[in-house]
């Protein structure tokens, strides 16, 4: 049975529906991700998980209960946002132990619990400091703790990262998911930064204009992105306009740009026909590039228009001749020779990369 499922959540304020028909299960010590624009619904949907908002429509069950009016505090959730909200009078220890104070839990056990719980998170150095003594990942690390002590069913985090610089992001990412691992805890957890839930995450939520668009693994949104929106919102893409020719049984061809022609293995794509508009998606890494512009059968030539020095890789903007509205970016190795203004050929590996995508 799954820890939390959520069936038709809907939250409408008047006219206006921020989060609609939202259906979403998700298992014991999984990591879920709530990935979205801004304005999405992300932050509406963790806050009916959380009871401060009562849904208009659809039903929130933990365990198999429906608690979709049940109050706040009875939800036995944690929750960590990006502004911390610790007690600022309160040591470390004082505002880690505050939780397991207010369940009225015995003296012996909340030390016992917080001194395991500060180890976990690595601040026994820092016990006895307030929090405008810390820095700004270690009060994440204390929001965290806090989160954690009492042992919830769940942890929701907003953006909980939002306020540090990229490089302690990145190693907070790394210490969050090393706790949810040792800890086995669920964490349901919202970004707007496609990079952070690809790293995070077991599972992904995408959402766009208050509605589940896809849910899968990093993996599975990476390589098989059942819309536009998902193909383009999650890791770099391109996509060359195409006419899909003819179907069969396993696969497509698509008339594209500079008279190419392509097929494709058909992977369960039910939306597509004969004659109908769509964009060929293929990520950069799976494109080649090389300076035959002479063009054989399968390439297709540019010009590159940038080169830019990635530091572990070297990326092309490549402006297909005669259609210079179809930009491509081509990942190379770091040491690739071609440069800014050289005429190029730019095919893919294997078509088993290429999608196609409805218009
Ligand atoms: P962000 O990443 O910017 O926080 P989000 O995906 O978390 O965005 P929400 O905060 O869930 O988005 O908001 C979803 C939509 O609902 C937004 O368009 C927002 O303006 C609207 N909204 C949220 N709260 C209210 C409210 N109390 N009254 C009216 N509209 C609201």
């Amino acid at each position: 049975m799954p820890v939390l499922e959520l069936q038709g959540l809907t939250k409408k304020y008047g006219d206006f529906t921020a989060v609609d028909s939202v259906d979403l299960a998700v298992e014991a010590g999984e990591f879920v991700t709530l990935l979205g624009p801004s304005g999405s619904g992300k932050t509406t949907i963790l806050q009916m998980i959380a009871g401060f908002h009562i849904p208009s429509e659809g039903s929130i069950q933990l365990r198999g209960q429906d608690i979709s009016s049940m109050p706040t505090h009875k939800r036995n959730m944690g929750f960590v946002f990006q502004d911390y909200a610790l007690f600022p009078h309160m040591t470390v220890f004082q505002n880690i132990a505050y939780p397991l104070k207010i369940r009225k839990r015995p003296r012996k056990q909340i030390k016992k619990s917080v001194e395991e719980t500060i180890a976990l998170v690595q601040l026994e150095k820092f016990a006895h400091r307030k929090p405008h003594e810390l820095s700004g990942g270690q009060q994440q690390r204390v929001a965290l703790a806090r989160s954690l002590v009492f042992q919830p069913e769940l942890i929701l985090m907003d953006e909980p990262l939002g306020a540090l610089d990229k490089n302690l992001r990145g190693h907070v990412q790394l210490e969050i998911k090393r706790i949810q691992e040792i800890t086995n805890v669920t964490i349901i957890f919202v970004t707007h930064d496609q990079e952070e839930a690809l790293v995070m995450s077991d599972r992904i939520a995408v959402l766009n204009e208050s509605k589940l668009i896809q849910y899968g693994s990093p993996r599975e949104l990476y390589e098989a992105p059942n819309s536009y929106f998902v193909a383009d919102f999650i890791g770099e893409n391109n996509f060359i306009p195409g006419t899909v020719t003819s179907l069969s049984q396993d696969d497509v061809t698509v008339q594209t740009v500079q008279g190419r022609e392509l097929s494709v293995p058909l992977r369960g794509e039910t939306l597509l026909e004969e004659g109908c508009q769509v964009h060929i998606s293929i990520r950069p890494e799976e494109l080649s590039i090389d300076d035959d512009h002479a063009a054989a059968a399968g390439k297709l030539r540019g010009r590159i228009s940038t080169k830019v020095y990635m530091g572990n890789s070297v990326k092309y903007i490549v402006k297909l001749e005669n259609h210079e509205e179809v930009e491509l970016s081509v990942s190379a190795g770091r040491n690739a020779l071609l440069k800014s203004g050289d005429s190029v050929g730019v095919s893919w590996a294997d078509v088993e990369h290429v999608r196609l995508i409805a218009k």
